[in-house]
């Protein structure tokens, strides 16, 4: 059991990832934290959005797979091409 840390757990929470004894402190402390309640209702987008973008996976694609070195590089060259660009017309 970790230490009380009031509106620290309400992403977590939102996430459902809590333990069951974490979530029940969280709940005690929701049902008078007016911050916590607000967050949580925003956050309930978040949560949509994630459950969305899991189902739009195709499968056998990681949702999170890590891109590889050549692509890294592609995007971040890309990337540094545009604000050298942008440099250029604000100097010029
Ligand atoms: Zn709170």
């Amino acid at each position: 059991m970790r230490p009380l840390e009031p509106h620290r757990d309400v992403g977590a929470y939102a996430l459902g990832v809590l333990g069951a004894a974490d979530t029940f402190r969280f709940e005690e402390h929701l049902a008078g934290c007016a911050h916590c309640a607000r967050l949580l209702e925003e956050l309930g987008s978040v949560e949509a959005l994630l459950a969305a973008y899991a189902r739009w996976t195709p499968p056998g694609v990681d949702p999170v797979a890590v891109p590889s070195p050549a692509l890294l590089h592609a995007a971040l060259d890309a990337v540094g091409g545009r604000l050298r660009a942008r440099r250029r017309v604000r100097l010029g």
